[in-house]
């Protein structure tokens, strides 16, 4: 397809063929929100618990160092409370000490104060993810609760606050959801490019049965279709946005075995390994048929390491690969 050759042609020229690592850690699946399409929400009572020990987490950032992976994500469900807060912030000096400072951090750990992202960015992380799922208020309003908590305009101000801490500032979208049109779809696109964006993770809406949004099933397209579309939005968002990063979301491979090989050859350059101790993995589900919850951190990466090498792709071993969007707009302010 013309628009996949495009769209790989603007990345080789802009990025590079190298794909860089966020070695992902699922912290805890311990979440204070109730998204109405997530598995993980807190009125899931099917769903067992967990955090993982400050001594977990630091022996995955060890391991993601030792593999030479360059970047590591902490990820975990939604929690604003100080305990929390001032854990991760231990937990990052830590990571930072056992790597002298070479292992990147990326967050992905929700809505929080300016504050908070301001301790977590002095403690040494320095990208932040927050997706905003949809850009129409009408169909973020659609799969959220309609409480405080769960806000179109706070999810806005948290982004602006998270760019305001000095992170590279990274979102994404659902495609696919129930009720989304694709003129939403495009919106969502402008919507990124208008908030100049360092980082996007998207993919494909997959259902999960123990959430309310289920019930909305029948208004789905087929998942092949929803992957369709979730390749078509990677590419033309190179197309729009050639230097910032891409993730090749995991969702991509629940559907099809080589989505996530699929995505980096039309335009994203990001992929990341799970290294969350095998027993949790299965309690992380934010959605159904999540792959890789039995391989080991070791079966990931030579896996992995295949699979790119088999696209024409290398990895950026030991490097951050920020988002090259992030240095010239920082080069652009200071000048
Ligand atoms: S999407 Fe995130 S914030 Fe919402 S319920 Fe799931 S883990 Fe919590």
């Amino acid at each position: 397809m013309a628009l996949f050759r495009k769209s790989r042609e603007i990345t080789d020229f802009q990025i590079g063929n190298k794909v860089y690592l966020r070695g992902l850690i699922e912290y805890s699946n311990v979440c204070a929100k109730d998204c109405l399409y997530c598995g993980i929400r807190k009125s899931n009572r099917k769903q067992e618990r967990y955090s993982l020990t400050d001594e977990e987490v630091i022996a995955c950032a060890q391991y993601a160092f030792e593999q030479h992976y360059g970047s590591i994500v902490i990820q975990a469900g939604e929690r604003s409370d100080h305990i929390f807060t001032a854990r991760i912030t231990a937990i990052l000096k830590e990571i930072k000490k056992l790597s002298q400072g070479k292992l990147g951090i990326t967050l992905s750990l929700g809505e929080q104060t300016l504050e908070t992202y301001q301790e977590w960015f002095e403690a040494g992380a320095h990208r932040y993810l927050l997706r905003i799922e949809s850009s129409d208020p009408k169909l973020f309003a659609k799969i959220h609760p309609h409480d405080k908590g769960h806000s179109f305009e706070h999810r806005l101000k948290s982004l602006h606050d998270i760019r305001k801490a000095g992170f590279h500032l990274g979102t994404g979208v659902m495609i696919g959801l129930p009720f989304q049109t694709l003129e939403q779809m495009a919106d969502d696109l402008l919507f990124l490019r208008a908030l100049d964006v360092d980082m996007v993770g998207m993919g494909p809406y997959i259902e999960h049965q123990d959430t309310p949004l289920y019930e909305a099933s029948d208004f789905l397209l087929t998942r092949q279709e929803r992957l369709d579309l979730a390749f078509k939005m990677i590419a033309i968002l190179r197309l729009m946005m050639p230097d910032i990063n891409i993730a090749a979301a995991t969702a991509l491979q629940a559907i099809d075995p080589m989505g996530r090989e699929k995505a980096l050859k039309y335009g994203a350059n990001i992929i990341m390994p799970n290294i969350t101790p095998n027993v949790f993995r299965n309690q992380y589900k934010l959605y159904e048929d999540k792959p890789c919850t039995d391989e080991s951190p070791q079966e990931c990466t030579t896996c992995l390491e295949a699979r790119i090498h088999m696209i024409g792709s290398k990895i950026g071993y030991d490097e951050w690969g920020d988002s090259k969007h992030f240095n010239a707009h920082q080069k652009y302010i200071n000048n």
